[in-house]
C-alpha cells in the first residue's frame, strides 16, 4: 500500500494545474510520452493543497435520474453536496475509504476504475485484461443499454430485456474476481492528487434518498459518464416531457401510451380531451425522434387499429423540428423520410418550442398544441458532472482529451464517449455523440491500457514518459435510421459533404435490422431480439399495461 502513496506525493509537481494548458508536444502517430503532452502552471498548488477545494475534477450532487428522464435540477443542490464532502473532516472521510478500495500495493494488481456502464465503458470493460488489472465499475445503472433499438421498446416491438445487458455479463470479473466490483453509485467528485473517486450510493429507483458516500482509489481512471438531454432551459420541459435515453424512460413512455389509449376509451370523455390524450408530440427531428415517430406510426397503423378501434381515428403523431429533419443525412434520404412519415400519418411541423405546460406546448409563433404524450429528443450536451469538472473543455463543453483520450496534465485519467471531446489544440474535431464513436474509443483505450499494464505502467503515475503509440483515429462508417413500416435509411458517406452510397426503402430496413442484430452485445439478447421481432410480426405487439 505504501508505494503508490509515496509515488503519488513525490510525483506531484508543485505549480502544475489542471485549469490551463498550453501545448508543449504533439506527436501524432509516433507516440507521445504520457503525461508530457500539455503542461503550464498558472495557479499554484502544492501537494499539501486541498485538492477537493482547488484542484477538484468535480464535486457535485449526483446526476439524478428522475421519473421523467435525466433531471438537471437535482433533489438537493450541488453546493450542498460539495459542502457536505468538504465539511466532512478528513477522519470522517477516512471512514468511507473502505478496506480493499485503498490505493493498491506493489504486489497487488493495479486497479482500473471505470465510471459508467454505457457504450464506451462496456466496450472497455469487455476487453480489459483482468490478469493485469482489477476492475471497479461505478454507475447508477447496472446494465448497458443498446440504444439503437431503444425506441422499439416504447411500443412493444421489442421487450425491455432485449436491449439491456448486465455489466457483469460483459465483464464477468466484476462479479467473480475477489478485488473487482460493480458499485451502483454515482461519481460525485474526483481527487486527482490522491487518485480517488468520491461516490454516492444509489438507492430507490435510481435516486439517492439517504446519501451514503464512499471513496475508491484508482491507478487508472476512465470517465465514460455520457451526456444529458439538452432542454435549452425551456420552461416546463423537465417537468412534463419524457426523454428517451434509458430503459426506464422507454417503460414510462409505453405505460403512458397505453394509459392514454385506455383512458380515451372511457365513456363520457369530452371529444377535445380524448383528442388531447391521443395526441403524441415528438420534439426533435434527429434520428431518435424520427425512429420513435416511425415506431409510433407502425404501432398505430397495426395494433391500435386492431385493438383500440373505437379511438383509432383520433390518434395523432406530430413531429416538431426547428430546421430540417435528419439534417446529417443525404438530402435524398431526408426527402424520402419526410414523404414516408407523412404518408404514414406523422404530421411534420416546423417550429420552436417556447414553453411546455402539463397539457399543451406553446410554440414561438404562439401556436398552442394540446398533447397527451410529449417526447423530447433535441440532442445531448454535457452533464452536470462534466460541467463541474475543472479541466479544459473541448468546444461544446465536454471533457477535453488529447489524441490518446487522456485528460492532459492529470495523471492516469482518461475520458471517452459522449462526455469527452478532443481539445482544440489537437486540431481534431469534436466527434459526434454516437455509439460507434464511444464503442471504438472504448476498444482503442482498453488496448492502450492493457499495453501500458503489460509494460509495467499499470500503477498510478507509472505510465509517465511511456510512449503511447498510435493515436485514436475515427473513421465514420455511416448512419442508419428506421422510419417505420419496414423502411429505413442507410447513409454510408463518411461525412455530410462527402460522396458515397445512400439508400432508402425495404432493403435498407433489412440492412438496418441485420446490422443492429449483429451489434447486439450477447447471444442471449440477440435471441431475445429475434424472438421479439418474430412474435410481433405474427401476433402483434403486447398491449398489456402491467405495473
Ligand atoms: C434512443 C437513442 C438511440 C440512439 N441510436 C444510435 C444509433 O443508432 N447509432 C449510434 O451510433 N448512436 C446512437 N445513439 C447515441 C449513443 O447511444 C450514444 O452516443 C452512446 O450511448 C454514448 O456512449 P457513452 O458510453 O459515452 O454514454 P452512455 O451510453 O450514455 O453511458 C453513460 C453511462 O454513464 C453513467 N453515468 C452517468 N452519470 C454518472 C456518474 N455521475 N457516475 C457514474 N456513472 C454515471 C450512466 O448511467 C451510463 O451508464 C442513440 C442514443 C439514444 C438515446
Amino acid at each position: 500500500m505504501a508505494w503508490p502513496r509515496i509515488a503519488r506525493s513525490s510525483l506531484i509537481q508543485p505549480g502544475r494545474t489542471i485549469t490551463s494548458y498550453i501545448r508543449k508536444t504533439s506527436t501524432v502517430g509516433d507516440g507521445a510520452p504520457a503525461g508530457d503532452c500539455y503542461s503550464t502552471p498558472i495557479r499554484n498548488f502544492t501537494a499539501t493543497t486541498n485538492l477537493m477545494q482547488h484542484c477538484r475534477l468535480g464535486m457535485i450532487n449526483q446526476t439524478s435520474f428522475g421519473s421523467r428522464g435525466i433531471r438537471v435540477a437535482p433533489q438537493y443542490q450541488f453546493p450542498s453536496a460539495a459542502d457536505r464532502i468538504l465539511e466532512d473532516s478528513d477522519s470522517e472521510n477516512e471512514n468511507v475509504r473502505l478496506p480493499g478500495l485503498e490505493a493498491t500495493g506493489p504486489n497487488e494488481k493495479s486497479r482500473v476504475v471505470v465510471l459508467g456502464t454505457g457504450w464506451a465503458a462496456c466496450r472497455l470493460l469487455k476487453g480489459l485484461d483482468t490478469n493485469i488489472y482489477d476492475a471497479v465499475c461505478i454507475s447508477p445503472r447496472n446494465h448497458m443499454v443498446f440504444t439503437p433499438l431503444l425506441a422499439s421498446t416504447c411500443v412493444g416491438t421489442l421487450e425491455f430485456r432485449s436491449v439491456a445487458e448486465p455489466v457483469t455479463q460483459i465483464q464477468s470479473a466484476l462479479a467473480t474476481s475477489p478485488n473487482s466490483y460493480f458499485y451502483l453509485a454515482s461519481c460525485t467528485g474526483i481527487d486527482v492528487e490522491k487518485h480517488e473517486v468520491i461516490c454516492e450510493a444509489v438507492s430507490k429507483d435510481g435516486q439517492t434518498n439517504e446519501p451514503y458516500q464512499f471513496k475508491v482509489s484508482y491507478d487508472k481512471l476512465v470517465i465514460a459518464t455520457g451526456a444529458e438531454p439538452v432542454t435549452f432551459n425551456i420552461k416546463g420541459v423537465k417537468e412534463n416531457a419524457f426523454f428517451l435515453r434509458e430503459v426506464t424512460h422507454a417503460q414510462e413512455i409505453r405505460r403512458k401510451i397505453l394509459l392514454n389509449l385506455m383512458l380515451a376509451e372511457n365513456p363520457g370523455l369530452p371529444e377535445e380531451e380524448r383528442k388531447r390524450l391521443l395526441h403524441c408530440v415528438v420534439i426533435g427531428g434527429g434520428p431518435t425522434g424520427v425512429e420513435f415517430s416511425g415506431e409510433l406510426s407502425d404501432f398505430i397503423q397495426r395494433d391500435v387499429h386492431e385493438r383500440f378501434s373505437h379511438v383509432k381515428d383520433d390518434v395523432k403523431v406530430t413531429l416538431i423540428e426547428a430546421n430540417e429533419i435528419l439534417s446529417s443525412f443525404d438530402v435524398g434520404l431526408r426527402e424520402y423520410a419526410t414523404r414516408h412519415l407523412t404518408k404514414n400519418g406523422v404530421q411534420l411541423m416546423r417550429g420552436i418550442v417556447k414553453e411546455v405546460h402539463d397539457k399543451k406546448i406553446v410554440l414561438n409563433d404562439g401556436t398552442e398544441l394540446p398533447y397527451g404524450l410529449l417526447v423530447w429528443s433535441t440532442g445531448v450536451g454535457p452533464s452536470q458532472l462534466v460541467k463541474s469538472f475543472d479541466v479544459p473543455k473541448s468546444p461544446g463543453g465536454r471533457i477535453g482529451v488529447d489524441e490518446w483520450l487522456r485528460v492532459p496534465s492529470v495523471d492516469d485519467v482518461y475520458a471517452l464517449g459522449d462526455c469527452a471531446g478532443f481539445l482544440e489544440q489537437t486540431g481534431k474535431p469534436v466527434l459526434p455523440a454516437l455509439a460507434q464513436v464511444a464503442e471504438r474509443q472504448g476498444k482503442f483505450l482498453v488496448e492502450l491500457i492493457n499495453r501500458i499494464g503489460k509494460e509495467n505502467g499499470g500503477k498510478a503515475f507509472h505510465s509517465r514518459g511511456m510512449p503511447m503509440g498510435e493515436p485514436f483515429v475515427y473513421k465514420h462508417l455511416g448512419s442508419m435510421a428506421s422510419v417505420g413500416r419496414f423502411k429505413a435509411l442507410v447513409d454510408l458517406r463518411e461525412s455530410k459533404d462527402a460522396k458515397g452510397i445512400s439508400h432508402a426503402g425495404f432493403i435498407s430496413w433489412l440492412i438496418w435490422r441485420s446490422a443492429y442484430l449483429t451489434r447486439v452485445v450477447s447471444w442471449r439478447n440477440r435471441i431475445y431480439v429475434v424472438v421479439n421481432w418474430a412474435t410481433t410480426m405474427v401476433f402483434g405487439r403486447d398491449n398489456s399495461r402491467i405495473g
